[in-house]
């Protein structure tokens, strides 16, 4: 698990490979959130690949469960995205 800084850095990564825009609704904003898909209670890690950019407006629904966690997993998984290639 990290902590602190590296932390902090890879929000600041997350931010940035967003662009800045909630991955969600596509709504561009520096006050968005960096969401774990999978709960760290639930076992999630501290991972680019179980962290979204969210704006405020998604990540309360995320936390209401309004947003379902499938679609915040699409996000993160290729295979469900269609296009093949990836940096
Ligand atoms: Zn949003
Ligand atoms: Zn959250």
């Amino acid at each position: 698990m990290l902590t602190g800084a590296t932390l902090e850095q890879l929000r600041s990564d997350i931010k940035y490979k967003a662009l800045y825009r909630c991955e969600l609704c596509h709504r561009w904003t520096l006050h968005g959130h960096c969401h774990h898909i999978k709960s760290r209670g639930a076992g999630g890690d501290d991972t680019y690949e179980n962290m979204v950019y969210l704006c405020v407006g998604c990540h309360t629904d995320a936390h209401n469960g309004k947003i379902s966690k499938h679609e915040l997993m699409v996000l993160r998984s290729p295979e469900q995205s269609g296009t093949g290639t990836k940096d």
